[in-house]
């Protein structure tokens, strides 16, 4: 089968890598220079495209990639043998061989889960790097930090793990800035209860994309972040001020019209008919559904856009397919038009914190939502 044609698309993402670096490159020139740059890529790099984005990121010069779990530092082990790489999930009893194997820092929450990391790094003959994780109020991961010494110790005298770093998360970090400031004071006392901590040679990390905003101007005893949302240019909810770095969005989202009609008013639209047209009206149906991440929780609520004009979604997003009205655009709407989901359209725009509110998400959770069968369009990748 030969056709000189690529297929068009019926929904597919933009993913500029080019913004992606000039994002990293402004995160980082926002803080002190000996912070380093820990990117958050778990998830296929929220959404993005896990090699893709990562290859941008070491041409960026990130210092660590964190990922979720070992398939994904896999994924960025064929892209480089040697890049550090922790594993921010929980390691399982049978995944911990492959910590050696492929070199990997493992995040370490108690003395059950050092000893099997001592035992594997004895039988590889090479110490497993672990990150020590303190759990000062997130109620997930780490050991509470009132027991954290006696962790941090039986590390030190662990000869089959080499402690590679130190972190917490915060839970709050977006929203209340007194608990996020309780959190910070719990994790530095904790490391002052620390002997003999030489932090030149470790990560020492807590902030995340909206911690970074309440980070102490000299990085305090800090010497990294851990960023994740922030570096694809994405605000948690649309109101949100971060008056630190002004990121720009890498990610956009995009369908077509299918087909237009008119429609007498008093219709009843899409399954349910949730919603009756109350005039004559125009419609466009897109070539985009739930199935590729238009959350149904937006049937009756969201917008795209169309020739720069913003449109509602009109009765149930279905599966393939979304209602959109367009009486109120002005010229020729037709089938195959672009349609905006998330993005810019001449001047208007639609944020994924806005498309996030319609979905009743939030941005992390539709990133990751985008299905597999939207198509990733790299714009701007190196060597051209
Ligand atoms: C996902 C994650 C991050 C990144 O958070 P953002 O808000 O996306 O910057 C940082 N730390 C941990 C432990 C995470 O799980």
């Amino acid at each position: 089968m030969s056709t000189a044609a690529p297929l068009p698309l019926r929904c597919w993402a933009e993913i500029d890598l080019a913004a992606l670096e000039r994002n990293l490159k402004l995160i980082r020139a926002s803080l002190p220079p000996h912070i380093r740059y820990v990117a958050v890529v778990k998830a296929d790099a929220y959404g993005h495209g896990l090699p893709q984005t990562v290859a941008r990121l070491m041409h960026a010069g990130a210092d660590l990639f964190a990922v979720a779990n070992i398939t994904e530092a896999m994924t960025i082990r064929e892209l480089s043998a040697d890049w550090p790489i922790l594993l921010l999930g929980a390691t399982l009893p049978e995944e911990v061989r492959y910590l050696a194997e492929y070199d990997l820092a493992a995040t370490v929450s108690n003395s059950e889960e050092l000893h099997r990391f001592n035992d594997a790094g004895a039988a590889a003959s090479k110490p497993i790097a672990v990150h020590l994780k303190i759990d000062t109020g997130m109620g997930r991961l780490g050991i509470w930090h009132e027991h954290a010494r006696q962790l941090y110790d039986q590390i030190c005298a662990a000869s089959g793990v080499r402690l590679a770093g130190i972190f917490t998360h915060f839970a709050s970090a977006d929203d209340d800035p007194a608990f996020t400031a309780e959190q910070r004071r719990r994790f530095l006392a904790t490391l002052q209860t620390f002997p003999d901590l030489d932090s030149r040679h470790l990560f020492i990390h807590a902030d995340n994309s909206a911690g970074l905003e309440s980070t102490p101007g000299n990085g305090g005893a800090f010497n990294a972040v851990r960023v994740g949302l922030l570096q694809f240019g994405v605000l948690p909810h649309p109101h949100s001020l971060l008056a630190r770095v002004h990121t720009e969005p890498v990610f956009s989202f995009h369908t077509r019209v299918g087909l237009v009609k008119q429609l007498p008013a008093g219709t009843g639209i899409s399954y349910g008919r949730t919603h009756t047209l109350p005039q004559d009206s125009r419609v466009a149906i897109l070539t985009a559904g739930y199935a590729d991440g238009i959350a149904r929780a937006s049937s009756n609520r969201g917008f795209v856009l169309i020739k720069g004009q913003r449109c509602p979604i009109l009765g149930r997003v279905c599966m393939d397919q979304t209602i959109v009205d367009i009486t109120a655009v002005p010229g020729d709407v037709q089938s195959g038009d672009p349609v905006v989901l998330v993005g810019r359209q001449g001047e208007a725009e639609i944020s994924l914190a806005e498309f996030s509110v319609w979905a009743n998400s939030i941005p992390w959770e539709t990133l990751t939502t985008v299905t597999k069968r939207v198509s990733r369009l790299y714009k701007t990748p190196l060597g051209i």
